[in-house]
């Protein structure tokens, strides 16, 4: 089980240029409701589930080697979006994930991807940062509206907070060997003993 807190917790994130904000709370572990998916884990499972993803789509969609999300019921989230009124330093509105993925292009600073059908993966339209991912067919098996925050798009408090961190891998068939061997293994794993050791031991260059 997670070490995540069991007490409320509130965690932090957004993109790059800060058009768009979100706060994500989590309340006591009594109140969060149990995941129905026991097959798949082998036991109940209570959100935010933490978790690398290896799929080749999430990875190009993210353009980083390994996409990780925290997935968490979407009332949860709450979004804060400027507007493109291009204002210096215009406030920011208050939306849930559904209004956020209806948002219309050009009113909001956000583009929804819909990189299959049902799929949904807002982006802020202003500096590229991926946000989120949503599936309508999840409604099949978990009755609860769910949302997948690209954990990356935490804020580094966050992200550096006890037990925010990866718990499982998800699409492991489906990545890349060395890259799956990089996150199990360390660096070692890509260069092996042909590339030099850096001081400070390590085999990549650490700057
Ligand atoms: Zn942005």
């Amino acid at each position: 089980m997670s070490s995540l807190s069991q007490d409320a917790l509130t965690l932090h994130g957004g993109c790059d240029c800060t058009s768009i904000r979100f706060t994500i709370s989590i309340p006591a572990l009594v109140s969060r409701p149990v995941l129905p998916y026991p097959d798949l884990f082998g036991a109940e499972i209570w959100p935010p589930q933490i978790f690398l993803d290896h799929c080749n789509k999430c990875r190009r969609v993210s353009g980083a080697l390994v996409q990780g999300w925290l997935t968490c019921p979407q009332d949860w989230v709450e979004w804060a979006i400027k507007s493109t009124s291009g204002e210096e330093s215009p406030s920011a509105t208050k939306f849930n994930t559904v209004d956020l993925i209806c948002a219309k292009p050009g009113v909001l600073p956000v583009v929804n991807y819909a990189s299959t059908e049902g799929v949904t993966r807002p982006f802020c339209g202003r500096c590229g940062t991926n946000l989120a991912y949503v599936f309508e067919g999840r409604k099949e098996k978990n009755p609860i509206p769910m949302v997948d925050i690209v954990l990356g798009s935490l804020d580094t408090e966050s992200l550096e907070m006890p037990g925010v961190r990866p718990e499982r891998q998800f699409y492991w068939n489906s990545g890349v060997e060395w890259i799956k061997r990089l996150v199990t293994e360390g660096d070692s794993s890509v260069g092996g003993e042909k590339l030099p050791r850096h001081p400070d031991g390590s085999r990549m260059q650490v700057v």
